[in-house]
């Protein structure tokens, strides 16, 4: 299993994903790694119905998250029907299977659900 990580400066504590070397927000170089775990909230969502054929689903489900840490992460929704604000906690599972190689990303559920 990947493990997806944020980065916080050490100057001015911005938090970003992905991790960056230079901090966006003060201009200085120094950052701690933050695991993208834990509680998030929902800040937006979209279905995608133009997937490629290594796709079976008729549609894939995505969002934007904000963690408490603050960072925000895309991944996919494994909920019916979603609702922005609503709290999610998130999981890392195989995304996509091309040819034998498998990637996998940021999975999304109602805390205490299964994980797939
Ligand atoms: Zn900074």
């Amino acid at each position: 299993m990947t493990a997806f990580t944020a980065s916080v400066c050490r100057s001015c504590g911005a938090v970003a994903y992905p991790p960056r070397r230079r901090c966006r927000a003060c201009g200085k170089t120094g950052s701690d790694p933050v695991p993208l775990e834990g509680k998030a909230t929902l800040v937006t969502f979209t279905r995608v119905y133009n997937l490629s054929l290594a796709f079976e689903e008729r549609y894939i489900t995505v969002g934007i998250v904000e963690f408490q840490s603050g960072a925000r992460a895309l991944g996919r929704l494994a909920v019916d029907e979603p609702e922005i604000g609503m709290e999610l906690s998130c999981y890392v599972a195989p995304v996509r299977t091309v040819g034998y190689e498998t990637y996998e990303g940021l999975w999304f559920e109602r805390p205490g659900s299964p994980a797939a």
